[in-house]
């Protein structure tokens, strides 16, 4: 079959439908939305890869450690990535393959637990700046910072830890899933932008605490699987000039050019936008044809140009 492949990040915050309501019920709910569209896009002829972020997720995580510390043993960054990772693929996996089965489509449909290997010597790990978890007191924090932890003043908000977001440089299993991706298994990896993994002098490889950026892992995946397309679906129907100031403009397309430009202009946030903008101009530079910013209800119309934020080489 010669059909195209794209790679699409979901948000983790499009996968809980709403921050006042966690509960797992919901999450199957945002899961289920996002799998109904692209069960669509497959049976268009679409060979997908599907990644996602975790953040929320691990924040749950976190809390319940807190919770239940004086019991069970807490659990380290890179188990956490990978808890998501099953949880998460788990959830996608199985509504994806309900979507496909009641559409009369027999896929199968597999979550990859993904490595993505870091630089030891990454700027980033001298500068944590990420933050994690909740807000805690001043003593909170200290008895954190007493097991290791960076914790920070945050604006005047409280304290919180922060961990280190190095640069991902290889996705360790990429093979595994280029094989899987060939043979038209529907592939969920590299959640969370992948577990933070870093090489010793031996080449074992071993978790660190830190975390990835989601969307810049995404787009190291999608030049490796030298994906036609690559899709992140976000909480936002397209991308904005001048984001919800008066003069607020939608963009339908923007050329590389354009997306650096806008990009050292200011108008995508970061820790929001900004990391997806940059994502997808590394995908680009990189040999990329296309990319598309969108939400879940969006994806189907934007592959027909109808909707969403097409971003392209020239
Ligand atoms: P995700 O969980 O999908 O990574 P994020 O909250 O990190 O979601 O990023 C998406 C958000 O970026 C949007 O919901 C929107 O509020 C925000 N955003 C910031 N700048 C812009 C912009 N210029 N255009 C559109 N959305 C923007
Ligand atoms: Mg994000």
């Amino acid at each position: 079959m010669a059909s195209k492949t794209a790679v699409i990040a979901i948000g983790g915050n499009s996968l809980i439908l709403d921050k006042n309501k966690p509960q797992v019920e919901y999450q199957w709910e945002a899961t289920y939305e996002t799998a109904r569209h692209i069960a669509d896009m497959i049976i268009e002829g679409w060979r997908v890869v599907i990644t996602h972020g975790n953040g929320p997720q691990v924040g749950f995580i976190l809390r319940r450690n807190e919770l239940a510390a004086h019991e069970v043993h807490t659990t380290p960054m890179d188990i956490i990535g990978a808890d998501t990772q099953g949880s998460i693929g788990y959830m996608l996996q199985q509504a994806l393959g309900n979507c496909l089965r009641a559409r009369g489509v027999k896929r199968d449909v597999a979550t990859v637990i993904t490595q993505t290997l870091v630089d030891r010597n990454d700027p980033a790990f001298q500068n944590p700046n990420k933050p994690i978890g909740g807000f805690m007191t001043k003593e909170e924090g200290e008895r954190f910072m007493a097991e290791g932890w960076t914790v920070v003043e945050d604006a005047g908000r409280g304290y919180r830890r922060v961990v280190p977001s190095p640069n991902p440089i290889e996705i360790l299993e990429l093979d595994a899933i280029n094989a899987l991706v060939r043979n038209d298994v529907i592939v969920i990896c590299t959640g969370g932008g992948g577990i933070p993994v870093v090489r010793d002098e031996s080449g074992d490889v071993h978790g660190v605490n830190a975390v990835i950026d989601k969307d810049r892992g995404s787009s190291l995946l999608a030049n490796g699987l030298k994906a036609d397309l690559f899709i992140i679906s976000t909480a936002v129907e397209k991308v904005a000039l001048n984001y919800n100031k008066p003069d607020q403009r939608w963009l339908d397309v923007m050329t590389l050019a354009e997306a650096k430009r806008y990009l050292a202009e200011g108008h995508f946030a970061p820790g929001s936008m900004a990391p997806k903008i940059e994502a997808i101009i590394s995908f680009l530079e990189n040999g990329g044809p296309k990319a598309i910013i969108t939400d879940p209800a969006g994806i189907t119309r934007a592959l027909r140009g109808e909707t969403g934020t097409a971003i392209v080489p020239a």
